[in-house]
């Protein structure tokens, strides 16, 4: 029922018990959730951006779950995350947002990517490289609204447009640009970032791909729709936000799990772990869960977070190490191989990646993306 599909070199076993840890994804929730979307954006194209491993969701799975539903585009931010995605057979175009080096050209065309330009200097670069071999690049470009990262601003923009639509090199599908604050509904920079977008394009052919919504912008801003939207972390169905009916069946398909692999009781007054930062108040029961910072699991989250095992939550005491972390259990009982859920549901408790993030004192996408390849992904 479980498959394994981030190879773990020595491992060859696709049963989730040969590990200690994992992280579960629901790709019936996740399917889900790309159709309250699609419901919701009515015929503007829905882009999926799979960045980052498809926000440590699994960037191949979620790609083909993605292409089997109802999503028209794929984004990812680098040359090597788009080749990932074309040699697991994704056909669906894929669209590079990050900015790119010169080696990268030509490897856009021979995987079928097609890529941001938001300079004359790369436009320029392309049109050389290109010609001498025919090919045709596919186009996006950004445009500077406000979030100062890549775009280029609107009077640049214009030119760099004039500048490909002459050369036989290009083919523009889009333009689009990006909010800074879509996060924070009443932000002024959304207004005018919008605005601002809306004056950019009028100047564009009607026929080109529009698009600037993110997750935010989807939730708040029906009118930055355009011909596409781009929502990553709501997709995933963890915007924290208030959601409103149309967003209610938005959940979560992520958990991460683990299994006790020692047991043992402490008498009162002990230190626990590196630097004992934690010290018994009363003899207790401490379970050792075999999962730490080297998994991506914080040591930031070191005597705050907590686990459920047996449905109940305990407490994270001491430092986490690099390989395992300790959990008082009190006078409860723990076996080892008993689930653990770090993240996630066991029977009325939910540990929620929001809970997480906030002890982290940073943002879910953050907490998300720090899961490396130590833990395998399972799909069901
Ligand atoms: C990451 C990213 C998105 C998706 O952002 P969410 O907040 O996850 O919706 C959209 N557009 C661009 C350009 C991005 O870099």
């Amino acid at each position: 029922m479980f498959k394994n599909v981030l190879s773990v070199s020595s491992v060859k076993k696709s049963n989730k018990t040969h590990y200690s840890n994992w992280i579960e994804v629901d790709l019936a929730q996740f399917k889900c959730n790309l159709k309250t979307i699609r419901k919701k954006i009515g015929s503007a194209l829905y882009c999926l951006p799979v960045k980052a491993n498809a926000y440590g969701h699994g960037i191949c799975e979620i790609g083909k779950a993605a292409q089997e539903a109802c999503v028209d585009y794929l984004a990812v931010s680098s040359l090597s995350e788009g080749i990932q995605l074309r040699k697991s057979g994704i056909h669906l175009p894929i669209l590079v947002l990050g900015a790119f080096q010169e080696e990268h050209i030509l490897e856009f065309i021979d995987h079928d990517l097609e890529f941001s330009i938001s300079s004359l200097f790369k436009a320029e670069l392309v049109h050389r490289l290109l010609e001498p071999l025919g090919k045709k690049a596919s186009i996006h470009l950004e445009i500077e609204t406000g979030m100062n990262r890549t775009g280029a601003r609107a009077p640049t923009a214009r030119m760099i447009y004039a500048y490909m639509e002459k050369s036989p090199y290009f083919e523009v599908k889009g333009i689009y640009s990006h909010l800074a604050n879509s996060d924070v509904q009443n932000a002024p920079s959304n207004q005018k970032q919008q605005q601002f977008f809306l004056d950019a394009i009028q100047s564009y052919p009607k026929n080109l791909i529009f698009h600037l919504a993110n997750s935010g912008a989807l939730l708040h801003f029906p009118k930055s729709y355009h011909q596409m939207v781009r929502p990553g972390l709501l997709s995933f169905g963890l915007y924290t936000k208030p959601l409103e009916e149309a967003f209610k069946n938005l959940k979560s398909c992520f958990s991460l799990k683990s299994r006790v692999s020692y047991f043992k009781v402490v008498q009162k007054d002990q230190g626990i772990s590196y630097g004992h930062t934690h010290k018994t108040s009363k003899a207790t029961r401490i379970a050792t869960i075999p999962i730490g910072y080297g998994d991506g699991y914080r040591r930031s989250l070191s005597n705050t977070g907590e686990v459920l095992i047996r449905g109940q939550r305990f407490p994270i005491i001491g430092t986490i190490c690099m390989d395992q972390l300790m959990v008082d259990i009190g006078d409860n009982e723990a076996y080892v191989g008993d689930e653990v859920v770090l993240i996630g549901a066991q029977g009325n408790q939910v540990i929620t990646l929001h809970e997480l993030a906030e002890k982290m004192e940073t943002i879910p996408y953050e907490v998300l993306t720090g899961f490396n390849e130590r833990v395998p992904r399972f799909y069901y």
